[in-house]
C-alpha cells in the first residue's frame, strides 16, 4: 500500500539530492511537488495545505547537518511531519472500564463493519483472552444479522440471539443486559449502515450511543473511498462523537491519502487497519511504519538522525576544547545543562554512569534534582550575551533583574554563579582526573 505516494515523494526529493544548500526557491519547488503528490494520493486539500506549510517552515533555513544532502534533510522533515500528522504510536482500543465494556461500530454499508466486528472479537478473544459478545443492531437487513451470527459460529464467539420487532436501541440495551448477566468483558455493537451519509443513520447512531453509553465509538471506513471517508468521519464525529477510526481495505489502497486526511481532519486516532477479508486480517496502526512506507526511505531517516547525533558530539568536543583553554563561560554551562537534561536529567545520568551512582546520596543531600536543571537554564536565559560571556560584570542590580526575569531570587542566581565558578575551576584542573563533571554541581 501507499506505493504511489512513496515513489512520488521519493522522486521529487531525489532531485534535491546533491545540491549545496537549501534555498527558499528550492524548498518552494519541492513543496509544489509534494503538494501535487499528496493531492494525487487523495489527501484532503486543507490537510495538504497545512502539511506543506509546516514542512516548508521547517525546511527553509534548517541547518543541514554534515554528511547528509539537503534533499535527505527534507525527506527527514517530511517524514517527521507525516508522523506528527498521522498521530502518535500505540493508540489501541481502550478496555479500561467496568465490564461489560460496550464498543459501538458505525459506518456506511459495505465499509467492512460486520467483518471488522468479527475481526475485533476474534483478536480480543484469542489474543487478549476476553469474553466477548457480539450483537447486530441492523434491523433493516436480516441478512446482516445472519452474517454476524455465521461469523460468530465460525469463530466460536457468541452473538446475541436475534429477536424480531425490536428497535436498534432496544437491542443495544438487551445486549448489555445479556453481557452483564453472562459475565462478558466486552459487548460489540454492530450498527446498521446506509449506502450514503444520511440523517436517519446519524440520529439512530446518536440514540444507540445515548442508550448504550459505549466506551469506544469506532468509525469503520473504507480507505478506498478517500475523500468521502474524510467527510463521513467529520460528520460522524460532529453528530455522534467518535473515539477512533478503523480503516479497512488498506490492502487494496495504493494511495494512502485517507489515513493522512482522516486523522488530520477529525483529530481522532486511527486505531486499527483492516488488511484483508479474513477475520485475522486486522492490524494495529503504526504511524511511523506508514510514514516510512510512504516515503520508502527509512534508511535516510536514520542516517540523518545519526548525523545529528554526531553534531552534538562535535559541539561537545568544541566545548571541551574551550574548557581546556579556561574559556568556560555561561553559554558553555548552559549547553552542558541542556545536554544533561537531554540525556534524561540527573537521574538518567546516574543510571548510565556507574561512577556517579556512588555519589547518589551526596547529590540528593545537596538538593539537586531535574527541576534545578531547568531553573538554572532559565536563569542563564535571562542574562544578556555580554553577561553570559563575562559573569564578572554581574553586580547586585543585574542579578536582581536576572532573578526577576527567570522568576527566581537573587540567592539562586548567586548559587548558579558559584556553581559556574566551581565548574570553570574544575575544567582548568581537568587532567588530574580526580573529579567527575558533576562535582561542581554537588558543591553549589
Ligand atoms: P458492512 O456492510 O459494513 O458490514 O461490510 P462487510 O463487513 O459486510 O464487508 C463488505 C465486504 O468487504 C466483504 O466482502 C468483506 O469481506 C470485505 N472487507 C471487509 N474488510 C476488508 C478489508 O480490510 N480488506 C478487504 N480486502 N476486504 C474487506
Amino acid at each position: 500500500m501507499f506505493d504511489n505516494l512513496s515513489e512520488k515523494l521519493g522522486g521529487i526529493l531525489d532531485r534535491l539530492t546533491g545540491r549545496g544548500s537549501l534555498s527558499e526557491a528550492d524548498v518552494d519547488a519541492a513543496m509544489r511537488e509534494v503538494r501535487r503528490a499528496l493531492l494525487e494520493a487523495d489527501v484532503a486539500l486543507e490537510v495538504v495545505r497545512s502539511f506543506t506549510e509546516r514542512v516548508r517552515e521547517q525546511a527553509v533555513g534548517a541547518t543541514v547537518v554534515k554528511s547528509v544532502t539537503p534533499g535527505q534533510m527534507v525527506v527527514k522533515i517530511v517524514h517527521d511531519e507525516l508522523i506528527a500528522t498521522l498521530g502518535a504510536d500505540g493508540q489501541t482500543i481502550d478496555l479500561n472500564a467496568v465490564p461489560p465494556v460496550a464498543i459501538m461500530m458505525v459506518g456506511l454499508q459495505g465499509s467492512g463493519k460486520t467483518t471488522t466486528t468479527a475481526k475485533l472479537a476474534r483478536r480480543m478473544t484469542q489474543r487478549d483472552k476476553r469474553k466477548v459478545l457480539m450483537a447486530s443492531l441492523d434491523i433493516y437487513r436480516p441478512a446482516a444479522m445472519e452474517q454476524l451470527a455465521v461469523l460468530g459460529r465460525d469463530l466460536d464467539i457468541p452473538t446475541l440471539p436475534i429477536v424480531t420487532g425490536q428497535k436498534p436501541a432496544q437491542i443495544a440495551k438487551r445486549a448489555l443486559e445479556a453481557g452483564k448477566l453472562g459475565g462478558y468483558d466486552v459487548v460489540l455493537l454492530d450498527t446498521a449502515g446506509r449506502t450514503t451519509l444520511d440523517e436517519e443513520m446519524m440520529s439512530e447512531a446518536a440514540e444507540i450511543k445515548a442508550t448504550a453509553n459505549p466506551h469506544e465509538v469506532l468509525l469503520v471506513a473504507d480507505s478506498l473511498t478517500g475523500q468521502d471517508a474524510v467527510n463521513l468521519a467529520r460528520s460522524f464525529d460532529q453528530r455522534v462523537g467518535l473515539t477512533g477510526i478503523v480503516l479497512t481495505r488498506v490492502d487494496g489502497d495504493g494511495r494512502g491519502g485517507a489515513a493522512l486526511s482522516m486523522r488530520a481532519v477529525t483529530g481522532k486516532p486511527i486505531k486499527l487497519i483492516g488488511t484483508g477479508e479474513k477475520t485475522d486480517a486486522l492490524e494495529d496502526f503504526h504511524p511511523s511504519r506508514i510514514a516510512g512506507r510512504i516515503l520508502g526511505m527509512g534508511d535516510v531517516v536514520s542516517l540523518v538522525e545519526r548525523a545529528a547525533a554526531n553534531i552534538d558530539a562535535e559541539k561537545a568536543a568544541r566545548t571541551a576544547e574551550r574548557m581546556r583553554k579556561g574559556q568556560f563561560d555561561l553559554n558553555d554551562m548552559r549547553e552542558q545543562l541542556l545536554q544533561m537534561a537531554n540525556m534524561g536529567g540527573i537521574s538518567g545520568l546516574m543510571g548510565m554512569m556507574p561512577g556517579i551512582a556512588k555519589m547518589k546520596n551526596q547529590i540528593a543531600a545537596a538538593g539537586i534534582d531535574d527541576k534545578i536543571l531547568k531553573r538554572q537554564v532559565a536563569i542563564i536565559d535571562s542574562m544578556t550575551r555580554a553577561e553570559r560571556k563575562n559573569p564578572d560584570i554581574l553586580k547586585a542590580s543585574r542579578k536582581k533583574r536576572i532573578a526577576a526575569g527567570a522568576g527566581q531570587n537573587v540567592e539562586q542566581v548567586n548559587k548558579l554563579l558559584k556553581m559556574h565558578r566551581n565548574m570553570a575551576d574544575m575544567m582548568k584542573a581537568m587532567g588530574s582526573g580526580k573529579r567527575g563533571p558533576l562535582a561542581g554541581i554537588a558543591q553549589a
